[in-house]
């Protein structure tokens, strides 16, 4: 999907690079004793919403861009990206003169910085339509440009009443995105340097896209229960308080209108995978795992996995390599069950992303 603005190389780009095309599904992980992948999305591309500058478009108001290769190189061999540029497609054209913002930080009006323009009415309203539109389109996750007064998420300053800076504003479009769509994956390009954050964000986008999935077409209660099912320890390693409230709707399925049950699940889900997890909830995970493999393990084998996971509590390694271990055994005793955990394989293993937590 691209945008009425969109320019033609950027979509020759994408034609031309299988990069870009947002191959949606990933299977690196196959059932033991069969060849068939672990069912973790389907093959529709994953539609991730982006300020367009950082794809390397240049529409920044000095003509410029601000391209980020982890997310046209890395992301987007599995993202699809549907791009906006607001103050472009506002009609500020390029170059342009700069903006920035004044007055209330939670109603803040955006004022071009030398002639004193007032752009706050028209990009408010431009913001609400092109929000209302994405809102049709399935979008799975949104990458914002840091410290824009339109896409900004955080720490964008808005100008007070005697000119001075204060940093905790939120660019307008971005305002308009959080408030209208609460429950979709949004993260700032900056923030995603941050191993932690970054491993959270592609997290939630993946499990958005599932839950997307789950709900697409015609509604079953085992589906239901088998999603639940192989979600849980993955819900487990962020939120067990919330895993616990999604049990009981799960089980009181039958009370609910599907929209009604759709909506909490989706909510409930999305908000428990917003809750950081941490290396106790982690190790409390793998234990739960290496407890289906206390028949099946000698004693040293045993240690071995302990010790690793003692060497990842104290932050000696990360969490890939007890996971790994683990995974190693579950493989060869064929625990079926845990095999199918959408923990072991939250997102591609390609993108490393609990090498670095
Ligand atoms: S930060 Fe947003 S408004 Fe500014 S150039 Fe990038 S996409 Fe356009």
């Amino acid at each position: 999907m691209s945008t009425s603005n969109e320019t033609k190389s950027t979509v020759r780009n994408r034609q031309r690079d299988p990069r870009r095309r947002g191959l949606g599904s990933f299977s690196s992980e196959t059932q033991p004793g069969s060849s068939k992948p672990v069912p973790v999305v389907s093959s529709r591309p994953i539609q991730v919403g982006i300020s367009t500058c950082l794809l390397g478009e240049k529409v920044r108001w000095d003509g410029g861009h601000k391209h980020s290769h982890y997310i046209t190189d890395i992301l987007g061999r599995y993202f699809s990206f549907t791009p906006v540029c607001p103050e472009l497609e506002v009609g500020m054209g390029i170059p342009r003169e700069p903006v920035h913002l004044e007055g209330e930080i939670t109603a803040p009006r955006m004022i071009t910085k030398k002639s004193g323009g007032d752009w706050t009415e028209r990009m408010n309203r431009y913001s609400a339509k092109r929000v209302r539109e994405l809102a049709q389109l399935d979008l799975c996750g949104y990458i914002l440009k840091k410290g824009s007064p339109s896409c900004g998420m955080e720490r964008v300053p808005v100008r007070n009443e005697k000119g001075m800076p204060m940093k905790n504003g939120r660019g307008l479009f971005a305002m308009h995105l959080l408030n209208e769509l609460p429950l979709l994956p949004v993260e700032e390009e900056g923030r995603l340097h941050d191993a932690r954050l970054r491993e959270n964000f592609i997290v939630r986008v993946f499990a958005y896209h599932r839950l997307q999935e789950l709900f697409r077409g015609r509604f079953s209660r085992g589906a239901v229960v088998a999603f639940h099912s192989r979600e849980k320890l993955l819900l487990m390693a962020h939120s067990p308080k919330h895993y616990k409230e999604m049990g009981q709707l799960v089980a009181a399925v039958k009370q609910y209108k599907t929209g009604e049950f759709k909506t909490r699940y989706t909510s409930l889900c999305m908000e428990a995978l917003g809750v950081k997890t941490t290396v106790k909830k982690n190790i409390n995970v793998l234990q739960h795992m290496l407890g289906y493999l206390k028949d099946h393990l000698a004693s040293a084998e045993k240690q071995d996995i302990l010790q690793v996971m003692e060497d990842y509590r104290n932050e000696l390694v990360p969490l890939i390599v007890p996971l790994t271990l683990l995974k190693h055994y579950l493989k060869i005793h064929g625990i079926d069950y845990l095999n199918d955990q959408i923990y072991l394989h939250p997102h591609p293993k390609e993108l490393m992303l609990r090498n670095h937590v």
